[in-house]
């Protein structure tokens, strides 16, 4: 069986990294998904999804502010809309993530967490929850 969703997080500032791991977690749950493989996706060029640790706040902010060093603001850049490191950023990062899913629960590592990263907001963003599966029960 496949299953997908679809689902929104606004964000508010211009490079920011949100857990999402309980809004996944949540619709892997709720569709009753015993197991299976998770996919996580976003539909942007400026935005990314990863997975990293969540129990430390400093780690997300850490990441971001390795991010601006290693993609510098101004640089040789030709695309007119001037957001060129947001999408070198999300080039980076990634669009999906995969994850399995056993007895019911995502299996993420004890310090793992699922990220929407935003290189280019604040925007409303798109999350595309998708789970191939050989059964499912409605809740
Ligand atoms: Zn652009």
């Amino acid at each position: 069986m496949f299953s997908s969703t679809t689902f929104s997080v606004p964000t508010r500032r211009k490079n920011e990294m949100i857990d999402i791991t309980g809004a996944v977690f949540d619709i892997v749950r709720q569709r009753g998904i015993k197991s299976g493989i998770c996919t996580v996706f976003v539909p942007h060029t400026t935005a990314a999804v990863t997975i990293n640790e969540n129990a430390d706040p400093d780690v997300p902010r850490d990441i971001l502010v390795a991010f601006e060093r290693i993609v510098p603001r101004d640089g040789d850049y030709a695309h007119s809309e001037g957001n060129s490191p947001a999408h070198l950023k999300a080039l980076l990062t990634g669009s999906s993530v995969t994850v399995a899913v056993e007895a019911g629960r995502i299996q993420l590592g004890t310090w793992q967490g699922i990220f929407l990263c935003e290189f280019d907001g604040p925007r409303n963003r798109q999350v595309r929850v998708s789970v191939l599966c050989e059964s499912a029960a409605s809740s």
